[in-house]
């Protein structure tokens, strides 16, 4: 019987039968891993702690045939203040879908795990703008998924406008000009979604791309640019994944104050 000590960030937590528990990690060394904890459904389990969503912990583990098995587990961070609004549940819930999407089981991939636990530090502890937070986690995540575009210029003209369009499929720069003109002849389709960028987003965009994780959120945007920057890191994740979050829609009722 194998056993093994990781650090991980769990990011979904399930019902499995009767009486256990299932839960998805992001690992900092294995990538995405499964576990399922024996008797977690119970209240007096000794792993209550270790099936909350959010819980930051070394979990001890065993490995029998296919499957592993949480047999002890050492807390290091619960994000408690998390559980203070549900604005903030709701990111957070959307946040771990995320980083459950970008991480691949047997990878080695500690950036997702990295960036999540900075994106939950904040929203736990920091003063920060929702959306601010949200836009550069989604933005941030598709650049470590490997989806990192070229924002230095007009990718036709070659050329810094003053109108830039950001081509979310294509992760390029057009401008103005080039569309009108018609330049830009390859790989723009009836899919592609252009979304204008002010010189403010863009250079929120190239911070983000180029800062050390640690360091993602570091930088400022004043509210009037927030709903071009909410729309161009959203659509370009969700662009990459090629598919919608559950979690996501129910972030932005609650933030619409629908619930
Ligand atoms: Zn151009």
């Amino acid at each position: 019987m194998e056993q093994l000590a990781v650090k991980a960030l769990v990011v979904k937590e399930s019902d499995f039968g009767d009486f256990d528990k299932l839960l998805t990690l992001v690992t900092e060394e294995n990538g995405k891993m499964t576990v399922t904890v024996k008797g977690g459904k119970s209240l007096k389990s000794r792993f209550v702690a270790a099936c909350e969503p959010f819980t930051y912990a070394v979990f001890n583990i065993r490995r029998t045939n296919k499957y592993f098995y949480l047999y002890d587990f050492e807390l290091i961070e619960d994000f408690y203040p998390i559980r203070d609004s549900i604005e903030k549940f709701s990111l957070a819930s959307y946040i771990c879908d995320v980083a459950s999407e970008a991480s691949l089981e047997g990878a080695c991939d500690p950036d997702v795990l990295k960036l999540t636990l900075n994106a939950l530090w904040a929203l736990s502890y920091k003063e920060i703008s929702l959306s601010l937070l949200k836009g550069a986690f989604e933005f941030k995540t598709a650049v470590i998924c490997g989806f990192m575009p070229d924002l230095s210029v007009c990718e036709v003209c070659r050329s810094e406008k003053e109108l830039l369009y950001i081509d979310v499929r294509g992760g390029r720069l057009v401008c103005d000009d080039c569309l009108r003109l018609g330049h830009l002849k390859n790989g723009l389709s009836e899919a592609s979604v252009l979304l204008s960028v002010s010189p403010a987003v863009l250079d929120a965009l190239r911070y983000i791309s180029e800062s050390p994780i640690n360091r993602f959120l570091s930088f400022r945007l004043c509210a009037e640019e927030m709903p071009q920057f909410s729309a161009a890191c959203e659509k370009y994740l969700i662009n990459h994944f090629e598919h919608e979050f559950y979690t996501l829609s129910f972030y932005k009722t609650v933030v619409d104050g629908d619930i």
